[in-house]
């Protein structure tokens, strides 16, 4: 107990001796330097910390003593019958606050042994999370080194087999031919694995270079990246006015990229007609890719979006069924969430949320 006033103390004193008896032992002391130094030397297991101390402004004391000690659960002990003050304790990190008009010995007692467990719980949770983060690093990097030592050998294949194809077709019978050609169509779509692979794994966690990103301008990126693929199918493509969002301009232009390039890529026998929508709500957006393609299975809707699944069109079709993965990644990235509604056989639509950002449209 880190208390200077004697009366509070002894009503505290009291309050535990007749709760726990010698089940508890009480070490005090009245100011945060004496706090320090018991800490040091002996086996605290909690600490009921007064915020007003000779030593300390009532401000201070609790982010000085968290900083020194964020290793031993607190409760923070109040005059204050004041909710905002308490729970801005706990936002600095006290397990638990209590006002010190309201005291009793149970109340204590149950208190400073939730704190003990929360505290643990909360330490496990912490050292979970930092050990996640560290094998996801592993993994991407893993998956990044792979995806690299394979591209260069595979580069040579391919630009082998494209020699073959393009400037010797006369040498082949055409059983022979066919081999080539399947090879050369492998190591193609081989290659596209691993780009994509390489693209997945440099999508990080964390928010580097966020800046404003006009996604009108992303969407026309986009557009001209999939040009090709556009005038190819005779796709019409049109969208809403778009708004900023903070963002990362590479990774939102490549989630629009992948989308349309899918409605596309996934059409009917209709002619395939896109449309890019936003709506706004209270403080996110919502985009729609929109289109009147194959459609998707209610089953599948959620799997899509893992690595390398692949629909019925696997075979027909070529794709590494990495995108839709990337554009989780970077939907998630950006604080949002991304899901798909369809109706087989008439179309679908990829909805994606991004956080607005306020003052900007
Ligand atoms: P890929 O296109 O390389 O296969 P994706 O991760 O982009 O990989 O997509 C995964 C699967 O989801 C696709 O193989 C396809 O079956 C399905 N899919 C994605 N977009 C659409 C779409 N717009 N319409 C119908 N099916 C789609």
């Amino acid at each position: 107990m880190v208390e200077d006033n004697a009366v509070h103390a002894e009503i505290i004193r009291r309050h535990l001796s007749k709760a726990a008896g010698d089940r508890l032992t009480l070490s005090e002391v009245d100011c945060l330097k004496d706090a320090f130094q018991s800490l040091a030397t002996s086996g605290i297991d909690a600490v009921l910390l007064d915020l007003s101390l000779p030593d300390s402004e009532i401000t201070e004391t609790l982010p000085r003593f968290i900083e020194a000690h964020d290793d031993v659960p607190v409760v923070v002990l109040t005059s204050l019958n004041d909710l905002d003050f308490a729970t801005q304790a706990v936002q600095q990190g006290a397990q638990d606050y209590l006002v010190k008009s309201d005291l009793g010995g149970e109340l204590l007692l149950r208190s400073i042994r939730y704190a003990i467990e929360r505290k643990k719980t909360q330490d496990k949770l912490e050292s979970y999370a930092v050990e996640l983060q560290r094998s996801n690093e592993h993994l991407k990097a893993f998956a990044h080194t792979v995806a690299h030592e394979v591209k260069s050998p595979l580069t040579a294949v391919s630009a082998c087999l494209q020699m073959l194809e393009q400037d010797h077709r006369d040498k082949f019978d055409d059983d022979r031919w066919e081999i080539v050609r399947t090879a050369a169509t492998a190591a193609r779509g081989m290659a596209q694995v691993v780009n994509d692979l390489l693209d997945f794994s440099r999508i990080g966690g964390g928010q580097q270079n966020f800046e404003t990103v006009d996604l009108e301008t992303a969407f026309y990126q986009a557009y001209a990246a999939q040009r090709p693929a556009i005038k190819q199918s005779g796709a019409v493509v049109t969208h809403d006015a778009l708004p900023h969002v903070r963002g990362n301009e590479v990774q939102l232009r490549q989630l629009l990229i992948n989308l349309i390039g899918n409605a596309i890529k996934y059409r009917s026998d209709r002619s395939p007609e896109i449309h890019v929508g936003c709506d706004e709500g209270d403080d996110q957006w919502t985009v729609t890719v929109r289109d009147n393609g194959t459609g998707i299975a209610a089953e599948n809707c959620e799997r899509i979006f893992e690595a390398f699944v692949r629909l019925q069109h696997a075979d027909r079709i070529p794709g590494s069924g990495i995108g839709l993965a990337i554009c989780k990644r970077i939907v998630e990235n950006h604080d949002g969430r991304i899901w798909v509604e369809s109706v087989p056989g008439e179309g679908s639509t990829f909805l994606f949320t991004l956080p607005k950002i306020t003052g900007a449209s």
